[in-house]
Parts: C-alpha cells; sequence; structure tokens
C-alpha cells in the first residue's frame, strides 16, 4: 500500500511538474543536387547547436569537405564554438570500395549513387530531398534518407514494368542487358513464387565507374534501390572465372528485395549468412529454373560453396 502511495505521488509530481517549456525535439532536413565534383548537400537544424554527430559512424567520410566558414568535420561530428542551424559539405565519391560498408558516393557516368543513410543524424528525425536539375532525374520516389538514391541525367534512366533501370554511360550495351533483363525476370520469379507486395517501385542501378577494388558488388537497400558497381574495363567480355559468377549476380541481389529487405532476418546483422546463403540458394534455383544458368553450373557452385563451408569449419 505503502508503495503504492509513492507510486501515486511520483504520477502526481510528473503530471503537476513546474512548467518549464518543453525541450524540442531536434531535427534535420537535408537536400542534395548535382555539384561540380560530386553531390553538394544542405542540412538545416530545427534549433541551433554546437554539435551534430552522423548516425552511421563506418561510412567513409574523408572526401566530404565542409564549405560552411566557422564549422570543421572531423571523427563524424559537425562542430563549431557558435551554435549553428545550417551547413554545407561537398560530397566527393569514395576512393574505394570497403569491404561490409556502404559507399557514401559512387560516380554513374555524369551521375551518382548517393548512401541517404550517410547523410542522418543522431538522436534526430531527418527528411532527404534530392533536387535537380534541367535534365536530370532523381529516384527513389521517397524515403531517400533510408537508401541508395540516384542523382543525375535522366537519359540514364529506363523506366519499365516492374521498376526503373539506371545504366551509367559508361556501360557497356552486353552488361546493361544482362543486368536490366536479369532485375526484371528475376521479379517476375520472384514475385509468382513469394508474392509481389514490394512496398516500392523496385530501382536497379548499374554503374562500371567503381573506384575498386573489387571486382564487381551489388548492395541492397531498404527503400528497393539495388547499386551495383563494376570495376575496370573488361565488361563488355569479361573473363571466364568473372562471367560465371555474373549470370546470377542479379538473381541474387533482387532476391534480397524479399529477402533481407522486404523480409528482415531476426539475426541478420549478426548473422549475414542466412540471408546470403538464402539469396544465392534462391538465385541458383531461379536462374537454373529459367536456362540461365544449367544444372552443370548449378552443382559446380553449390559444390564449390560447400567445399567453403567444410574448409571454414575445418572438417
Ligand atoms: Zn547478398
Amino acid at each position: 500500500m505503502k508503495l503504492l502511495l509513492i507510486g501515486a505521488l511520483a504520477a502526481l509530481t510528473l503530471v503537476i511538474a513546474p512548467g518549464q517549456p518543453a525541450k524540442a525535439q531536434q531535427a534535420a532536413t537535408v537536400t542534395a543536387r548535382s555539384a561540380p565534383g560530386g553531390v553538394a548537400a544542405t542540412w538545416r537544424l530545427k534549433e541551433p547547436t554546437r554539435e551534430v554527430v552522423f548516425l552511421d559512424p563506418s561510412i567513409i567520410r574523408s572526401q566530404w569537405t565542409l564549405v560552411t566558414p566557422g564549422l570543421t568535420l572531423s571523427d563524424g561530428a559537425v562542430r563549431s564554438d557558435r551554435p549553428f542551424e545550417t551547413f554545407d559539405i561537398l560530397i566527393a565519391p569514395d576512393e574505394a570500395e570497403v569491404d561490409r560498408v556502404y559507399m557514401g558516393l559512387a560516380r554513374v557516368g555524369a551521375g551518382h549513387v548517393l548512401y541517404g543513410p550517410g547523410l542522418a543524424l543522431k538522436n534526430m528525425d531527418a527528411a532527404l530531398t534530392l533536387q535537380s536539375a534541367g535534365g536530370e532525374t532523381t529516384l527513389p520516389a521517397a524515403n531517400a534518407i533510408n537508401g541508395y538514391a540516384y542523382i543525375g541525367p535522366d537519359s540514364a534512366v529506363q523506366r519499365r514494368d516492374g521498376g526503373a533501370v539506371v545504366v551509367g554511360a559508361n556501360v557497356p550495351s552486353a552488361l546493361s542487358t544482362l543486368m536490366s533483363d536479369g532485375f526484371l525476370a528475376a521479379q517476375t520469379f520472384y514475385g509468382a513464387r513469394l508474392g509481389r507486395d514490394l512496398p516500392y517501385q523496385p530501382v536497379l542501378i548499374v554503374t562500371t565507374d567503381s573506384p575498386g577494388p573489387t571486382t564487381f558488388r551489388g548492395d541492397v537497400t531498404n527503400t528497393g534501390v539495388i547499386a551495383t558497381r563494376f570495376f575496370g574495363t573488361s565488361w563488355d567480355a569479361p573473363p571466364e572465372d568473372v562471367a560465371g559468377p555474373l549470370k546470377t549476380f542479379v538473381w541474387h541481389e533482387t532476391f534480397h528485395l524479399w529477402n533481407g529487405h522486404g523480409v528482415r532476418l531476426k539475426d541478420g546483422d549478426s548473422a549475414p549468412w542466412l540471408h546470403e546463403g538464402g539469396a544465392e540458394y534462391g538465385a541458383l534455383a531461379a536462374a537454373v529454373s529459367v536456362g540461365v544458368i544449367d544444372d552443370a553450373q548449378v552443382k559446380f557452385s553449390l559444390g564449390q560453396r560447400l567445399n567453403g563451408c567444410r574448409s571454414a569449419l575445418g572438417d
């Protein structure tokens, strides 16, 4: 009873606590647009402050230049001696692909693919608006802060049934066809079997302007944007050891729209083998079903992975 009474008093105290003005919730609106050498972004804060910290510390910001006088950018934070409400950063493309780190900015021909979550700040809501100049398009249509986004020439965008495909100006047509046809066929295949209720229009971005060293790589983000990046110049006729895995690459990435993004796994972040293994198996099963690869290739591919697991487990 005593406890109850104390509880009741505590509740009452909370209710009648003298009226300090409620501290306004901090928030940011961010705009981004093409600029010479990359993408220029402007942050506007709801409340003035002396420091903001970027939400994702793993993004590489060494190519970011803070252009607002009197402010500094270091260790993933923007600081000043005096309160500020706005700041501008020129974001130049990342200088390398780094394993398991999302690229902050990559070239797509004359345009760019920007990683929206890299712009988000700690302890506040943020919205990102992409601004297009004449002849440019921005994608996706909504929630750009939550994933990869394209800003660049409209001429690079093909709108097809099942989503948009953005192809950088330097991509050879054979690679462009392989990737865009696979992206659409994979959606048809998985959609018919797993349900087609994706909450967005998927977007596939293909660029051969990767800084490397990874030969090719894809990342899928929560807004249904798949960024695929290819390094080097031999993409019109890649060597056999690259051409083989390349056949199912876009099938693997598209599977992630359902596995890892459309559906999130409980241990997804700590055990990526669950959604990676699932996507790889789904891609092989789908690609052999529609004749993109043959039985021998599936057996070879599964055998390779099984051997990899056995040696990793010390068998
Ligand atoms: Zn994957």
